[in-house]
């Protein structure tokens, strides 16, 4: 294996509505559609779909949703001989509810993910020890993100720990023992309390974060681009001009392709201006994991 994900997997339920229901009232929507997410299953996907080989160690719940779950990922390409069921458990779902007007509105209930567990890490350590990058979000319980890191640490493995959603209690000691830490902007924000509103705010803001010990910090900004953080060096990739129909999940994009870029060539900057790119080319198409573009479509892109 090349790469190992340690996450969530979600079930996106969409609803779309002309307005949503008041207290009390039952209204008939005209139209639902269900996804795979999770930031977890997304990253990935996106890796696999470029070729990398991938496992993942994740918790589906004891439902209807966890087979559809592991067949998708399956399909995909993605191993899921770590990705076990939690007995009495819901798998982690999302209700979206989509306005007439594109508004969404999302609840996140994230079931199964809960029960991801330093065991399950244990239970995984063989297999886990023949991959050459983890990639972590903070989806599953931190206590287990952090087991993670140590396991990875000792195993001799590199690390990416995108610390999203945000939270505002990470163990900065954590980040630092990772290779790449990888933040958008709201998650850099909260984790500085930093303004970040301008290319230099953003620069100050991912600066007093690496003084912290950080060995890369890699931010993204959406349609800038993105930017990479090393001691004093930068270096920034401005985003591609695309006509963008749909961001969601562009940031998972983004490190699925980066992972399988730098697990392939070692080259941190190539695997930035891949990602941008990546991610630019999963703008333009409706959906999350569906608007991932597998390794001949992302190629036509380019071209
Ligand atoms: P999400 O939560 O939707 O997954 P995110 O907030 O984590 O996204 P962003 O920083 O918005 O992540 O986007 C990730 C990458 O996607 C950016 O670094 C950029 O390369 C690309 N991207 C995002 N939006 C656009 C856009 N409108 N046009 C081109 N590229 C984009």
């Amino acid at each position: 294996m090349d790469i190992a994900v340690i996450g969530s997997n979600m079930v996106d339920l969409i609803t779309y509505t002309n307005r949503l229901p008041e207290a009390g009232e039952t209204l008939e929507a005209p139209d639902f559609a269900l996804g795979c997410g999770g930031k977890g299953a997304n990253q990935a996907v996106a890796a696999a779909k470029l070729g990398a080989s991938v496992m993942m160690v994740g918790k589906v719940g004891d439902d209807l949703f966890a087979p559809g779950t592991l067949a998708n990922l399956q399909q995909q390409g993605v191993d899921t001989r770590y990705v076990t069921s939690a007995p009495g458990t819901s798998s982690g779902v999302a209700p979206i509810f989509v306005d007439d007007q594109s508004q969404n509105r999302i609840l996140i209930i994230k079931g199964a993910n809960q029960r991801l567990k330093p065991a399950d890490i244990d239970a995984a350590a063989d297999a886990l020890r023949a991959c050459q990058l983890i990639i972590l979000q903070l989806e599953v319980p931190l206590e287990t993100v952090y087991y993670a890191i140590d396991f990875a640490r000792e195993a001799g493995i590199k690390v990416i720990l995108n610390p999203a959603p945000a939270v505002n209690d990470l163990d900065m000691a954590y980040a630092c023992k990772c290779d790449f830490f990888m933040p958008n902007e709201t998650e850099l924000a909260i984790l500085t309390g930093m303004p970040v509103a301008s290319d230099e705010q953003v620069r100050l803001a991912g600066q007093s974060l690496l003084q912290q010990g950080l060995k890369n910090l890699v931010i993204t900004l959406g349609q800038r681009g993105a930017l990479w953080l090393q001691g004093d060096e930068s270096h920034h990739v401005p985003s591609l001009t695309v006509n963008a129909v749909d961001t969601s999940g562009a940031g998972d994009a983004f490190i699925g392709c980066f992972a399988q870029r730098l697990v392939a060539t070692g080259d941190v900057a190539a695997a930035m201006q891949s990602a941008v790119a990546y991610a630019a080319c999963s703008v333009t198409g409706r959906g999350t994991q569906s608007s991932y573009p597998d390794a001949d479509t992302f190629q036509r892109f380019l071209n």
